[in-house]
């Protein structure tokens, strides 16, 4: 092994407390080689901590005494458990000397109400000195012979501060490094981060999140062989986790493309990390210090070459400055002058735009300098506002810029479109845009209220298969929760073969939901509705179903609710796909059918239901393929409840009718409440829903539709009813045997003619009519139409059962998943 450092960076989240400590020691202690260098951030929280208590020393507020208080507690805390009582005795003598001396900054503050850059800089920096101290003394308690040594940055690392932030003097700092750190140290250095000295010779900061570039600067000045950030999260991620849940690590990415998302809100990373070791070609790894066993991300010169982008990140706090006139039209030295009058004032451009017809300029600063960026630009265009050249200089406050990046980039067609129409599908408003000619980045500025749901959009855009369905079930009953098994056994194979991501998300039943954080686990969504269901709020069941970081949402209807069937337009128009075998909404009024077909054309959205007539069977798509390759069609005719199928398959006059349908009750074939089969209404339902694909206004109303149950039985109640039901017997033997005479059987037949004629009832057939060769709950419908004119079509099998059905809705989620992924860019 030879001689080169290493370094190792933590943050405040890897140090908030005495366990955090003793992991980061055991981490490098771990560590090979002979020098390490370990930089530390103060305790998570401690600067915040220090720079309030500055603030209220200005403010001469004396609660700056009691949280100087609160930080010693928490420090002696950590000391103690880490070191014991005795242990701990001689760092807490040395916090107690520092706290005596920031209370005297305070105070002095307090007196005049105001703290210079220097006092806010000398009390910020006492968190990465304590911590410093501290990990030393763990570490040397562990092994005496590697761990002790803490050094003071601010005896090594010197700076000037400059308009674009602190540049390092780098042959002083080398020349101290050489004397604190030479060639004779072996070794853990434990370094502070964050602060250093000034040119002369007094302390400053490195700007918050300051310790990435400490450690980046040591590991220069060292030549180190590599520098590990460790942090709370797993590496760079393709977007910010807090904002983004589906946010995933980065494995390798380029310094190009560190250094912009850095600069591009990715706080990850202190955008002036990577300066020092871009030169020296130092690798840098981000880790997490709460999950060491993750190889984090990798940031080197190179990275494989991808296609396309390698994260996506916000900034807020922005504002927008716009410039516009036709003067500025042809006109050279425009933009100069402009941005001369900025450099003057010192301000800072995050991003500019402008058109080309140079009507206008458009810049994006930070909010707090918008009004002097206006200002300022104002005088130096006085003249041709004056004369009218100029019409305004406006500023927009509340302004974020979301930013794709990645080298990949370069010659990549169609990630702007991508990008773009991510963000126009989700209704966003963009005001600017700006890629830089490197092709690295593409900036978006919104409105900063929506800059989440922005940077959400955008990352589902990109990072999500096209084909992940978040999807929310109503109605877990017999198909329902046949449904739920079936997709359980399959989910797997559909990821792997066709990159279909389905995820239920919510179930929901008349008064309860479950709401799944990432997804219901399908295995055990029972006792997890037992333990974890709460109220059903359909507000926040859609919205758990629909979020911004998910690219599709679909609703599955398996109830058989008005309720239900009524909430279907404002999901359609909100863009949620709706698949269902309820007959409710389709065949309500005619305008309530074509007002949903208008909304789901609102929102973009399907609805399928090829469910809903002969469950499984292929009706629905088969009259609208028919339909929509102008077949004309003549006639539909069919037999749609298995229920009355069965009923007439078995009724041979043997048996009194009545029997049958007792029997059937009792073997489950009919509704709980056998009129629901026998008054014909579920037939009719589906004949007017057939009616309107074919694109006919029937009215359910308008139908006739034959009651088998006669007036006197209609009021009772289940039990009477079936007691009184061979009331009927000897009427319906009277029909059986009449068609009998003529060779003929009884069915109960739906049917629709081509001149507006429609009817469903009871009747006659031929012995040879296809509808006499059904298996017993078998459904079969015939259309006649002008290209099956001599022969008509006929489909024909069960028509319901809960498994065909769920299989049918099933269907309708992969048929939705092909439409939602047609044209996809990366699947
Ligand atoms: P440390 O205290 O270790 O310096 P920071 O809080 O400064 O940690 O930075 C880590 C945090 O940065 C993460 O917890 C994460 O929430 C946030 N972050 C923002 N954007 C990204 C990103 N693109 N990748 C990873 N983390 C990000
Ligand atoms: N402690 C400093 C901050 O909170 C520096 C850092 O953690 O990087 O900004
Ligand atoms: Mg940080």
């Amino acid at each position: 092994m030879d001689g080169r450092w290493r370094i190792h960076k933590f943050g405040g989240s890897s140090l908030a407390d005495a366990v955090c400590f003793r992991r980061v020691a055991a981490l490098m202690l771990a560590e090979e080689g002979p020098r390490t260098g370990v930089v530390v951030s103060a305790m998570g929280g401690m600067t915040d901590a220090l720079l309030e208590m500055v603030q209220l020393a200005e403010d001469d507020d004396a609660a700056f005494h009691e949280r100087l208080e609160d930080v010693g507690v928490r420090y002696r805390t950590a000391a103690v458990d880490l070191l014991g009582e005795q242990g701990a005795v001689s760092l807490l003598e040395q916090w107690e000397d520092d706290a005596d001396d920031i209370r005297d900054v305070l105070k002095a503050i307090a007196l005049v109400r105001s703290a210079p850059q220097r006092s806010h800089d000398v009390v910020a920096g006492y968190g990465e000195i304590w911590s410093a101290r501290l990990l030393a003394a763990v570490l040397a308690n562990s092994s005496p012979e590697r761990g002790g040594t803490w050094v003071d940055a601010r005896k090594l690392v010197i700076v000037s501060q400059a308009e674009l932030g602190p540049t390092v003097l780098w042959p002083q700092s080398s020349a101290h490094f050489d004397d604190v750190l030479g060639q004779s140290f072996t070794g853990i250095a434990v370094v502070t981060g964050f602060i250093a000295s000034d040119e002369e010779g007094l302390q400053t900061t490195l700007g918050r999140n300051g310790s990435d570039f400490s450690a980046a600067i040591l590991a220069a000045l060292a030549d180190a062989d590599a520098l590990t950030i460790w942090t709370d999260v797993d590496g760079v991620m393709s977007a910010d986790p807090r904002r983004v849940p589906e946010a995933r690590v980065i494995d390798r990415l380029t310094y190009n493309e560190a250094m912009e998302l850095a600069y591009f809100g990715a706080k990850v990373i202190h955008p002036q990390t990577l300066g020092p070791v871009v030169d020296r070609g130092i690798p840098v790894r981000i880790r997490n210090s709460h999950n060491p066993d993750h190889p984090g991300s990798l940031i080197s010169p190179e990275s494989a070459r991808e296609a396309g982008i390698k994260g996506i990140t916000a900034i807020g706090g922005m504002a927008l400055v716009n410039v516009e006139g036709s003067g500025m039209i042809g006109v050279p030295g425009t933009a100069d002058r402009l941005f001369a009058a900025l450099k003057r004032e010192g301000v800072s451009v995050t991003l500019i735009s402008q058109a080309s017809s140079e009507h206008s300029i458009c810049i994006a600063v930070p909010a707090d300098v918008a009004e002097r960026a206006r200002e300022v630009i104002a005088e130096a265009f006085m003249a041709e506002l004056q004369s009218g050249q100029l019409q305004s200089v406006d500023t927009t406050g509340a302004q974020s810029i979301v930013a794709v990046v990645g080298d990949g980039m370069e010659g990549t067609p169609g990630i702007a479109a991508r990008f773009f129409g991510t963000l126009g599908r989700a209704g966003i408003n963009v005001r600017a845009i700006a890629q830089g000619s490197s092709e690295r980045n593409i900036s978006a500025v919104v409105d900063s209220d929506e800059a989440t749901r922005a940077l959400r959009a955008a990352h589902s855009g990109f990072y999500l298969s096209s084909k992940t369905l978040s999807i929310g079930l109503i109605g877990p009953g017999v198909v329902g929760s046949t449904l739920l098994d079936q997709i359980e056994r399959r989910a797997e194979r559909l990821k792997v073969d066709f990159n279909l991501d389905i995820r239920v998300r919510a179930i929901a039943r008349s008064r309860a939901m479950l709401l799944g954080d990432r997804r219901v686990d399908l295995d055990s969504w029972q006792t997890d509705w037992e333990q974890n269901a709460e109220p059903l709020d359909w507000e926040r069941f859609e919205a758990h179903v629909n979020p911004d970081h998910l690219p599709h949402a679909v609703i599955i209807d398996c109830t058989a609710s008005d309720e239900v069937a009524g909430r279907y337009g404002g999901w359609l128009r909100r863009g949620v796909h709706i698949i269902t075998p309820n007959k409710k909404a389709l065949s309500d009024s005619y305008a309530y059918y074509k007002q949903l077909m208008e909304d789901s054309r609102t929102g973009s959205a399907h609805y399928l239901y090829e469910t809903t007539v002969g469950a499984a069977l292929p009706v629905v798509s088969t009259l609208r393929d028919l339909v929509d390759t102008g077949d004309e069609v003549r006639s539909v005719e069919g037999i749609f409840s298995g229920t009355l199928a069965y009923l007439f398959n078995v009724f041979d006059g043997s048996v009194p009718f009545s029997e049958i349908v007792r029997t059937a009750k009792d073997s489950g074939y009919t509704e709980p409440d056998p009129r629901d089969d026998l008054s014909g209404m579920d037939v009719a339902r589906k004949l007017t829903i057939l009616a309107r694909e074919n694109n006919m206004p029937l009215e359910i109303a308008e139908l006739p539709v034959e009651n088998l149950v006669p007036e006197e039985l209609l009021a009772l109640d289940v039990d009477d009813f079936l007691e009184r039901l061979h009331e009927i017997d000897a009427a319906m033997l009277a029909r059986f045997e009449a068609a009998a005479r003529d060779g003929k059987k009884l069915r109960y037949v739906a049917r629709l003619t081509a001149d507006g004629s429609a009817s469903v009832g009871l009747e006659a057939v031929d012995e040879s009519h296809p509808f006499n060769n059904i298996n017993l709950t078998d459904n079969i419908v015939q259309f006649q139409t002008a290209r099956y004119s001599a022969n008509p079509l006929v489909i024909q099998g069960p028509g319901a059962g809960p498994e065909v059905t769920a299989g049918g809705v099933f269907s309708d989620l992969l048929r939705l998943a092909k439409y939602l992924s047609a044209g996809a860019w990366h699947d």
